[in-house]
């Protein structure tokens, strides 16, 4: 795609999404935060769906899973121990003309803030060599503000799990090979933030830390790629979108055996969605020389003791929730006139019907107000009796949501109604019973 049109379709992206009540920039009445963004009333909603739809998967439905909600800030050692303190950075470069500053890996992909038409590398300014910029935010704990009182926000919810593995072990009873999950807050002050909520310095993740023998990583990781890439699929994304990308001996931490990367094909780009480690017995290998706590796990099938290796999947749910806006957003030509659809999954979309009296009178508001009490106690729907029926139509289209049922003069006489599908734009009548059972199968199945 070229740039052009990548700004375009990003634009348009940020546009709906601030019309509809999707993301607003942060503090947006003091003129916005760099890369701080909020998430409104359809946001919150479609966020809060995608976490469930991961943590049902991850957790809920399997037996070797647990679930753990650790605190943000930790004990400052841990990022000593984790390698965080001393190697959690990015190069830096700034430029001496404009004072701009830009993460020297990723120069072709920043714009020099003079000419945003140019890469730091073409514009002509003359840039400093690249210094090493950690990207943890401190902060002090306690009313003293010294060296002795620094703690950081987590750059990452993966420590967390770590630092529980005995806690989660033993109080659950799980026996390796299983897993922890988690999501959260994490926090990186990342040198180039961008492209809307790809890269912020606010984020959740959605991480799943699976505990095994070190026998069975190869078996494990196979194993773990598989399953995120049905997750996706499940989602609804487009497949030929997403690819795996594997990290070269050059990109692959120090500690891991092996790394790939779930990537999507955004408006700017091939980007990282999700990552797939296998971190070895690096991480509990480090807490327990830090700590002398004795992490590793006796065995029974192989009567041995042993530090547990770890395959980690990490996903961003903020790239999630952009994943899916990119993948779902569509503009088509509809009787003569340019209209947009969010093609969301029913599973995360946030509010799953719209119910529309065709008219406000008859005895029709009150006869959709009760099917929409019905409806509310097991979906998030919306009701709606402003404007003509085709507007509502393509309001609701824009904001995603998947169905409507618009109630009219036959209602009254055979309780049907007609369900209209997004997607299909076919329309079908139903009894207020047929539709429950219909968006239990489209929402929960
Ligand atoms: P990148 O190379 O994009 O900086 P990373 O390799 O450092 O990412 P990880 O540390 O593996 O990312 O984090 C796991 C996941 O967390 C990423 O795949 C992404 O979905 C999400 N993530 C990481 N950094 C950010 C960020 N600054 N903003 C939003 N999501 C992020």
């Amino acid at each position: 795609m070229s740039d052009k049109k990548a700004n375009d379709t990003m634009e348009k992206l940020v546009s709906l999404c601030k019309r509809r009540g999707y993301v607003f920039p942060s503090s947006e009445i003091y003129g916005g935060l760099g890369s701080c963004w909020d998430y409104g009333p359809l946001g919150a909603e479609l966020k809060r769906n995608i976490k469930t739809y991961w943590w049902d998967a991850m957790t809920n439905r399997r037996d070797d899973v647990e679930g753990l909600d650790a605190a943000i800030l930790m004990h400052p050692q841990v990022w000593v121990t984790s390698g965080h303190v001393a190697n959690f950075t990015d190069p830096l470069i700034d430029c001496k003309t404009c004072k701009g500053r830009f993460r020297a890996d990723k120069l072709a992909e920043c714009r020099c803030p003079i000419k945003p038409s140019k890469t730091p590398l073409e514009c002509g300014g003359e840039l400093t060599e690249a210094r090493k910029f950690n990207l943890m935010f401190k902060t002090f704990m306690g009313p003293v503000e010294d060296e002795t009182a620094v703690v950081y926000m987590r750059p990452e919810t993966a420590q967390g799990i770590y630092v529980n593995f005995l806690n989660v072990k033993n109080s659950s009873r799980q026996k390796i090979p299983f897993g922890i999950a988690q999501i959260g807050k994490a926090f990186r002050n990342e040198i180039t933030p961008g492209n809307f909520i790809f890269r912020t310095r606010e984020f959740e993740q959605m991480e799943m830390q699976f505990f095994i023998h070190p026998s069975e990583d190869d078996k494990w990781f196979e194993y773990w790629r598989e399953e995120r890439w049905k997750w996706y699929q499940g989602l609804g994304i487009k497949m030929d979108k997403l690819r795996w990308h594997q990290h070269g001996k050059d990109e692959l931490a120090h500690y891991a055996k092996a790394a790939f990367d779930i990537e999507y094909e955004y408006p700017f780009g091939w980007s990282e969605l999700e990552g797939v480690h296998n971190r070895t017995d690096f991480d509990l290998g480090r807490h327990q020389e830090a700590t002398k706590k004795d992490l590793r796990y006796f065995d029974e099938r192989f009567t041995e003791k042993f530090v547990p290796y770890i395959i980690e999947t990490s996903a961003g749910c903020d790239r999630t929730l952009l994943t899916v806006l990119v993948d779902g957003y569509d503009e088509i030509e509809v009787n003569g006139e340019q209209r947009v659809f969010l093609r969301l999954s029913p599973k995360i979309a946030p509010i799953k019907a719209a119910i529309f009296p065709l008219v406000k009178k008859d005895g029709m508001p009150e006869y959709a107000n009760k099917v929409y009490n019905d409806l509310r106690r097991k979906f998030k729907v919306f009701y709606d009796e402003s404007g003509a029926v085709g507007r509502r139509y393509a309001r609701m289209d824009e904001a995603g949501c998947p169905y409507c049922i618009t109630i009219d003069g036959d209602t009254l006489k055979d309780d049907t109604m007609t369900l209209r599908d997004r997607d299909t734009m076919q329309q079908s009548r139903l009894k207020v019973g047929e539709i429950i059972a219909f968006l239990d199968e489209k929402v929960n199945g």
